[in-house]
């Protein structure tokens, strides 16, 4: 498939130093690796603590333990064997720059556009397993954290019993710090964990996702503790609202800024939009954060395959925020969600041991 682009985009050889762009092509997870692709073969150089792993890991390409600087060695195989080579330069160091252009000036050329995220795109169906098994851990560790939450806990300690359960239950990893954002807090669209104590009568933002076999979950869920006021709840609607009509826009052919106005057109009818500051979602896979992004007048559109949040939400400076988010799979039909957990309204007795759903 690469090696199709490369012809049709006119590239004869590429060097791929991006971590997560090595393993989607050839397999490895090592930290410290330069994949060398030409029409003919592929090479993969890394360093001597990977030896084992390489070999057990890679497909698709030769291994070459480099003895000094794998990027060093991949820019002289490429330099002897191509006219020219293309890099990413979204993802190359001017360090890095300097060191491929000590092996050969002028020769290598940054890629005009990007070439392995536009393939990372669409999910065959072993990544798209592995994407819906990262989002159901995720919707297993928020049936587990709900009933732990009380007031007057900080907002570290529970980040750090979600990660605890997370390792427990299988996660190689966080996908990104764990977000908590408690009572005033919540507002903040970005509110790390902090020392700050979970509330009596407020909202709390939990957004926080897993890594399994390599894949990231990414979801959000924002619930109340103690007793809502009319406006907080009609603002939990809102956004509900907002998430679901996007959710339902997804389809193929649909441009990603459609999807972005879909849930935007319901908090301005709420007259809420002015508070959603942020874009409506964005691509997940090996990264957090990748292609497409679900913003506002973006036309790349919909394909099958595809795998993007939906995650409106809106903040009240000082006051509150709501947050809900769910990673969606393009179908050839519409949209299958992948964190399939309950969205419903939820607010938690502050003081005891016990939750509450309500409709
Ligand atoms: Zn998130
Ligand atoms: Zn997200």
């Amino acid at each position: 498939m690469l090696r199709r682009k490369m012809a049709e985009t006119n590239i004869g050889a590429l060097l791929v130093t991006h971590l997560p762009d090595v393993r989607w092509l050839c397999g490895f997870t090592g930290s410290n690796a330069a994949l060398a692709v030409t029409p003919k073969r592929a090479v993969l150089f890394t360093d001597g603590r990977y030896t084992t792993q390489a070999r057990e890991e890679t497909r698709g390409a030769r291994i070459s333990i480099a003895k000094h600087s794998a990027l060093k060695e991949a820019c002289a195989l490429l330099a002897e064997r191509a006219r020219r080579a293309a890099f990413d330069p979204q993802h190359t160091t001017v360090a890095e720059l300097d060191l491929m252009r000590s092996v050969k000036r002028g020769f290598f050329v940054p890629l005009p556009s990007p070439l392995i995220a536009t393939l990372r795109l669409v999910k065959d169906a072993g990544e798209l397993i592995r994407t819906e098994r990262a989002a159901e851990l995720g919707c297993s560790l928020f049936q587990e954290i709900v009933p732990r939450m009380r007031s007057g806990m900080t907002e570290i300690a529970l980040a750090a019993e979600l990660e605890f359960l997370a390792r427990g239950m299988g996660a190689e990893g966080m996908s990104f710090e764990t977000i908590v954002a408690s009572g005033p807090r919540s507002a903040l669209p970005h509110g790390h964990a902090t020392t700050a104590r979970l509330p009596r009568n407020g909202f709390v933002t939990l957004d926080f996702g897993v890594i399994l076999n390599g894949y990231c979950s990414d979801m959000t869920r924002t619930v109340h503790m103690g007793r809502a006021s009319r406006e907080e709840r009609a603002a939990y609607d809102a956004v509900l609202q907002a998430q679901t009509a996007a959710v339902d826009a997804v389809r193929p052919g649909v441009a990603c800024g459609e999807v972005d106005e879909a849930a935007r057109s319901v908090l301005r009818k709420a007259g809420l939009a002015r508070y959603f500051t942020h874009s409506t979602g964005h691509g997940v896979g090996l990264e957090i954060h990748e292609q497409p992004r679900v913003a506002a007048r973006q036309e790349a559109r919909l394909v099958p395959g595809m795998v993007i949040t939906i995650e409106p939400g809106i903040y009240l400076p000082g006051r509150f925020g709501i947050r809900i988010e769910d990673m969606v799979a393009v179908t050839p039909s519409g949209a299958r969600v992948l964190t399939q957990v309950t969205k419903d309204w939820m607010e938690i007795d502050a003081g005891e041991d016990r939750t509450r759903a309500k409709r």
